[in-house]
């Protein structure tokens, strides 16, 4: 028995880094466990932000093998891309007509865009949380995976639920629940910005080995470590914390006690580091390599998914139409 439906979706960003896996991909495998699970590739979304779209598709197939490669399980959940559904377009406007212009111009995330890119406040980037909702909605999902900087979004959709439902009289949209997650924030290799691979500061899941111990090598380590002979402080390097995730418990305790009296150098700290990663991304690269070898399969299963996702998708639609009193459509 399955506790309930969980939705998530993510942009189109392509080959994954190992900031998406630890903090989304490997709770996503996760919940499969315990949920049935709608995964969903919101390329719509991408487009509020995209200056073009020239490598869209192909980061939406990339971004589909990682998550498959590192155990989305297709069979039982539901893997798709946003725009093959296309509902989810007709309940983001739906929902738009209960969600007032000043609440969404007052979001910080919706101000810290139009700082970020002033010459394109498009009517997209204003309504995104909107068009989130509607993803959410749409697939009737009890629970969302949230990280508690993003649980004010979430709080959000809550609100336009119960704006809806009090507009129309209706109990027909659920709000959601939080599933709050301690998804770990993954600097990159600059060891200061969140790991992104606009910043270029990534290691992705599916690079060679021998690039991967390159990027670790590129690493910045404690900033007051200038010469092997310095003591160093593991509490304030990247590395070490990347530690935290790949190496056992007694490389943790070596490299913490080591690090400290000058025991070990950074070199050699990070081909530790560099050499678990490989060991633990092993699994991960081969399954990768087997489900490219089809490309076609891999279009297969998101298509079977925006089936899957549009059959739940039909039957809110109808209900959400008949609960705002639209015209009935012919059968
Ligand atoms: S030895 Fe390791 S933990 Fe210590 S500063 Fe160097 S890279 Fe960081």
């Amino acid at each position: 028995m399955k506790k309930g439906r969980v939705f998530s979706g993510a942009r189109p960003t392509g080959r994954q880094h190992l900031g998406n896996y630890l903090g989304a991909i490997k709770n996503y495998v996760a919940l499969q466990d315990d949920y049935e699970c709608v995964y969903c590739i919101v390329d719509l979304h991408a487009l509020i932000t995209l200056e073009t779209t020239r490598d869209l598709k192909a980061n939406t197939y990339e971004m589909a093998l990682d998550w498959l490669a590192a155990g989305i399980r297709p069979q039982e959940s539901i893997l798709f891309i946003q725009s093959h559904v296309p509902e989810v377009t007709e309940l983001h406007i739906l929902l738009s007509m209960v969600t007032m212009l000043g609440k969404l111009t007052d979001l910080p995330t919706f101000k810290e865009k139009a700082r970020e890119q002033p010459h394109n406040i498009n009517y997209g980037l204003v309504g995104y949380p909107v068009l989130m909702a509607a993803d959410i909605l749409l697939y009737k999902a009890t629970a969302v995976p949230v990280g508690l900087d993003q649980a004010p979004h979430l709080e959000f959709t809550r609100e336009i639920v119960r704006s809806f439902n009090f507009r129309y009289k209706t109990s027909v949209l659920l709000e959601p629940q939080m599933k709050v997650t301690e998804a770990p924030i993954v600097l990159g290799i600059d060891g200061v910005h969140k790991m992104s691979k606009s910043l270029n500061n990534d290691i992705e899941l599916a690079a060679t080995p021998e690039e991967t111990a390159a990027r670790v090598m590129q690493m910045v380590t404690d900033p007051a470590r200038l010469r092997r002979s310095d003591p160093g402080n593991p509490d304030v390097c990247n590395v070490f914390s990347m530690h935290k995730f790949f190496s056992s418990p007694e490389e943790i305790q070596m490299v913490n006690i080591e690090c400290r009296q000058a025991g070990i150098g950074c070199v050699d700290c990070k081909k530790i580091l560099a050499k678990n990663i490989n060991a633990h991304l092993a699994p991960f690269r081969q399954k990768r390599a087997e489900i490219n070898q089809n490309p076609q399969a891999v279009w297969d299963i998101l298509y079977q998914g925006a089936e899957k996702a549009h059959s739940i998708a039909a039957q809110t639609m109808g209900e959400v139409r008949a609960a705002v009193g639209l015209p009935e459509r012919k059968k």
